[in-house]
């Protein structure tokens, strides 16, 4: 059962993902070190800069124990460039990915021109999902799924939210919306 969850809070949208997750009850923590993480449930990496996280990941020596517990079957949520981080590798950059799902991240996939936009989830999403609007900000999209990874939903035919196991990774902010279904997916999370 997740009792606490934690952000992990070392650049970008920390404070809506709080929000969003006090607002479905559970306790809510910031994660900066090894202990922090220690004392979380489950984890979400939120969006921001992923060169800039996955600095301060290394920075805080933080990149083996966060692979450890994710390994270990802790849920975690990575959300745009939190999904980056969970990949197994990025196509066009050079980011210190986490590998902690059988994808590889694009980016900025989007391009420059659409910065940011919102859409519809297609009707082929998961159960429960149904008609989540989705927020994305010079959003990456995750391609070449291993076996072991569930699209749960798409845009415009294009995987927006993919799990394996316990790791979710989405490509969008479902932190920016009112809608609560993506993190209670997490919650759900045996
Ligand atoms: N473009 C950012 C990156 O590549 C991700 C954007 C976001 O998290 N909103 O890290």
């Amino acid at each position: 059962m997740i009792e606490r969850v934690g952000i992990l809070a070392i650049q970008g949208d920390v404070e809506a993902h709080r929000h969003m997750l006090e607002g479905l009850g559970v306790a809510v923590s910031e994660v900066l070190s090894e202990r922090d993480l220690d004392a979380v449930d489950a984890l979400v990496m939120p969006g921001g800069e992923s060169t800039t996280i996955a600095k301060g990941i290394d920075r805080l020596g933080l990149q083996k124990a966060l692979q450890k517990r994710i390994a270990a079957g802790m849920p975690v949520l990575g959300t745009c460039a939190g999904a980056i981080l969970l990949a197994r590798e990025v196509e066009n950059h050079p980011v210190a990915v986490l590998g902690a799902m059988d994808v590889t991240a694009v980016r900025n996939a989007y391009g420059t021109q659409v910065d940011s936009f919102a859409a519809p989830m297609d009707d082929d999403a998961a159960p429960g999902l149904e008609d989540f609007r989705c927020v994305f900000i010079r959003a990456p999209q995750l391609t070449n799924p291993g076996p072991g990874v569930d699209v749960l939903a798409r845009v415009d035919g294009k995987p927006v939210l993919m799990r394996q196991g316990n790791v979710m990774a989405a490509t969008f902010h479902p932190e920016l919306t009112s809608d609560s279904r993506v993190h209670e997916l997490l919650l759900a999370t045996q």
